[in-house]
């Protein structure tokens, strides 16, 4: 008989890479609330770059309309 060692169902957490059981993203709601910080900061980085790209498009508009 051969023998198998049976690994647990495991996943890796997704902020700290720490191996844990389950199959959740992260190991504790600290590090998924830290996660979702992280993501909501990059969306606002998004949203700033956004602007200052219009606000630059509409200068321009306005620039060409004047001269
Ligand atoms: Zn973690």
């Amino acid at each position: 008989m051969s023998e198998k060692v049976q690994i647990p169902q495991h996943n890796h957490c997704r902020t700290c890479g720490k191996a844990f059981i389950g199959t959740e993203r992260y190991c504790s709601d600290e590090c998924a609330s830290k996660n979702k910080g992280e993501i909501n900061k990059k969306k606002k980085e998004l949203y700033v770059l956004f602007g200052v790209l219009m606000v630059i498009m509409i200068i321009a508009i306005v620039a060409g309309m004047v001269i």
